[in-house]
């Protein structure tokens, strides 16, 4: 079959609630990746940053083939030995006292979200069914209908109600706003310390430790959703770091298993974590030894490998660059680490018409709202690879 017979097959077959590029992978390894017709990309999304060690990593690869033969699914009904394991080398890696294992994003936002409230109950002493959560404009969570209940993006929550209530929204980068909001029934404060789906939005340098410390003076949790941000995407581990910021509740995902099984967490203390108990909450495939064996490993090699330091180097080294071009097109960049947004001008028509020609190009990005393109390559890239991107990313922001 050929890339217009698979289009024409997913079209008809598979619902629409995506408009990918018209590429159609059958092959990756590293940086790049191979369509059906046998051309080759270089991939500068990572799938969302859920491959920062790069595509099919051989340890990560070796060590799923490994556990295949082994066991997969225990379910939690029974214990399995690759879960203790990646409870204790993730804990000790973040520095948490416990960690609560899901699958995707949207399920460990969910169990922080489950968590905090409860700890408002139980701990904080919120009369039942009061408790608040406060949540940022132009935040990107996950796609559950508690989660989209506060999105402020109309396409996410239109005709999906009735929604969930006990969700205040404040502006994003202003910590007073979150000042504001704060009652006594507040459990919770949940961010992303850089806005991914909104745009590589980087808010104002101190406002994640501003927002910790009102936090912290009126015993409101702060909860980082790092899903996007973390695992050295930023050139930190986790995007707080960049701010000595040590939230009270970790959510983190996509990386955490380098693109292989999905695998997702909640850390914390076991002051938050502990309100769970057996049978309050759980998942199917949450704590699976496959799974687990994927993030132990995609954790070894992100540390081993030094990617969280590469992505600092490497991540200077495109800003700089970029900042070099001289396009008519380009309002700023913006972004830390190996993530950048490219925010063009209203007058360039769009960033859709730019990933097309980069794809034609060879390099597959993602435009994010409507005029900002989102640069975010494996971890593992090197130096050259850059330049090879750079040199296409120069010529499609002046010529088109
Ligand atoms: C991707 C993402 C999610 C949702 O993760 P899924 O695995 O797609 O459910 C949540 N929060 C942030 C910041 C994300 O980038």
């Amino acid at each position: 079959m050929n890339a217009k017979q698979y289009i024409h097959m997913e079209d008809t077959f598979g619902a629409h609630n995506y408009h990918p590029l018209d590429v159609v992978i059958s092959k990756a390894k590293g940086v790049w990746v191979e369509d059906v017709d046998g051309n080759r990309y270089m991939d500068f999304l990572a799938a969302y940053s859920a491959v920062n060690q790069g595509h099919c990593h051989p340890r990560i690869m070796a060590a799923l083939k490994d556990q295949c033969d082994k066991v997969t699914l225990t379910s939690r009904a029974f214990r399995n030995d690759q879960w203790p394991l990646l409870a204790k080398e993730a804990t000790s890696l973040f520095e948490y006292e416990m960690m609560l294992p899901m699958n995707t994003g949207a399920e460990a936002v969910e169990t922080a979200l489950k968590a905090v409230r409860r700890w408002a109950y139980e701990v904080k002493g919120v009369p039942d069914d009061k408790a608040e959560i406060i949540v940022c404009e132009n935040n990107f969570h996950g796609r559950t209908i508690a989660i989209v209940s506060f999105s402020t993006s109309k396409s996410y929550r239109r005709d999906f109600g009735p929604l969930t209530p006990g969700f205040k929204i404040i502006p994003y980068g202003d910590s007073k706003a979150l000042k504001a909001a704060i009652t006594p029934n507040t459990a919770a404060f949940m961010v992303e310390p850089i806005q991914g789906e909104g745009g590589v939005d980087v808010p104002p340098e101190g406002y994640l430790k501003q927002c910790y410390d009102i936090c912290k003076s009126n015993n409101v949790l702060f909860v980082a959703d790092e899903i996007q941000s973390g695992l050295g995407r930023t050139g930190k581990m986790f995007a707080c770091d960049h701010e000595d910021v040590k939230p009270d509740v970790m959510v983190v995902g996509k990386a955490l298993s380098a693109g292989t099984v999905p695998v997702s967490g909640v850390l914390a203390s076991k002051e938050i974590l502990g309100v769970f108990k057996p049978g309050d909450h759980g998942s199917t495939y949450g704590g699976a030894p496959l799974g687990c064996r994927a993030a132990r490993e995609a954790l070894k090699v992100l540390v081993e490998e030094k990617l969280v330091e590469a992505s600092a180097e490497l991540g200077d080294y495109l800003m700089q660059r970029l900042k070099k071009i001289n396009s008519p097109h380009v309002d700023l960049y913006r972004g830390k680490g190996l993530w950048i947004g490219i925010v063009l001008k209203q007058s360039a028509g769009g960033a859709r018409r730019f990933c097309e020609a980069l794809m034609n190009e060879g390099l597959l990005c993602k435009e994010t709202h409507v005029h900002i393109i989102r640069l975010a390559p494996p971890l593992c890239i090197t130096k050259e690879e850059l330049d090879w991107a750079l040199e296409r990313i120069e010529k499609v922001l002046k010529t088109l």
